[in-house]
């Protein structure tokens, strides 16, 4: 499978990587993973990155990320973790200026983009697609380069604990390990440490919660303002979902929060019973059987009733 992006790689020179809109631990550690390997090959290569939460700023390099393309042109655009061109965190006509496109991703198939498509969908991490590319190219991987692949693999596992988790996983894990990268930190700095608004605004997010078909769906909503007023930032206010799975009998849980923009995104993680993936993409968005998301862009009580109901008819 790895055949046709080693020759896409191996013929460019001037590369960027670019993840997801609200680059989440896996976005980062697919793109820096990947572009830290590619500058080992002797490429000149750049991450694009419009801005990350601040529990990610221990991360070697990471303030190293570009906003814009600067050249003209260039010769490959590796696109890692994103179902969909139109999620990328670039500008559009950057997008265009790239000669070739090589896309990394492990969500369901939404509209696959690009000259070449490394999809897993049964690997946890779109970083555990990299880890096995960069075997497969027989590329070194280093401290930094391994610190970025388990902080990805870490965190869309659920630190090892989601069922998606595979064998493949732990053994890459354990390979990472063996290299040098400190796993302890990261597991402290990104799973056991968190600034006090982040706080507040758990508890904001459990004190807001409905609860609807016997307690099979957990719903949530946390608006803009409050979040804002809380101080904490935008990147960071996710992660609500695994609260409002915790209690018994829980089959889904939903955390909608406010955005400055004024659309709303939707979280939702399932307990593998329903395939929450279906749900997002009918709504326009993407994911996974047990962690998928969307956009609401209406009113948003319509859009909440709508996606209540359709739940309604999945539990
Ligand atoms: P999140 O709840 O933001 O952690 O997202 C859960 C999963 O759903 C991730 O794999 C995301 O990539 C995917 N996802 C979230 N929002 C969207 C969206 N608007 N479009 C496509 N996929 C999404
Ligand atoms: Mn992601
Ligand atoms: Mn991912």
């Amino acid at each position: 499978m790895f055949n046709e992006a080693k020759k896409l790689i191996d013929k460019s020179n001037n590369i960027y990587v670019v993840g997801h809109i609200g680059p989440d631990g896996d976005s980062i550690g697919a793109a820096f993973g990947m572009c830290l390997a590619l500058r080992k090959m002797g490429k000149n290569a750049n991450v694009i990155m419009q801005q990350c939460s601040d529990s990610f700023k221990f991360l070697p390099y990471i303030n190293e990320a570009k906003k814009n393309v600067e050249e003209e042109s260039y010769d490959l655009l590796v696109c890692v973790d994103s179902s969909s061109n139109d999620r990328l965190d670039m500008l559009k006509e950057d997008y265009d200026k790239a000669k070739s496109i090589l896309m990394i991703d492990h969500h369901k198939k939404v509209n696959p983009y690009g000259d070449v498509n490394c999809i897993v969908e049964d690997l946890p991490a779109a970083s555990e697609i990299v880890y096995d590319l960069l075997r497969a190219m027989e590329i070194e991987i280093d401290k930094d380069i391994g610190t970025y692949i388990y902080t990805g693999i870490m965190t869309d596992t659920g630190s090892f604990n989601y069922a998606s988790t595979k064998p493949s996983t732990l053994i890459a894990a354990a390979y990472l390990v063996e290299i040098g990268v400190d796993f302890g930190s990261i597991c402290d700095k990104l799973n056991h440490t968190l600034k006090e608004p982040k706080l507040k605004l758990i508890a904001k997010a459990i004190d807001n919660m409905e609860v609807y078909y016997g307690g099979k769906l957990r719903y949530s909503y946390v608006s803009y303002e409050d979040i804002n007023r809380l101080g904490v930032e935008e990147e960071d206010a996710e992660g609500m979902t695994n609260y409002l799975r915790m209690p018994e009998g829980t089959e889904i849980s939903v955390y909608v929060r406010g955005k400055s923009d004024g659309t709303n995104k939707v979280s939702m993680r399932s307990g593998g019973n329903v395939d929450v993936s279906k749900i997002a993409i009918h709504f326009g968005g993407g994911g996974h059987v047990r962690a998928a998301g969307y956009t609401m862009r209406d009113d948003l009580e319509i859009e909440k009733q709508k996606l209540i109901e359709i739940i309604g008819g999945r539990v």
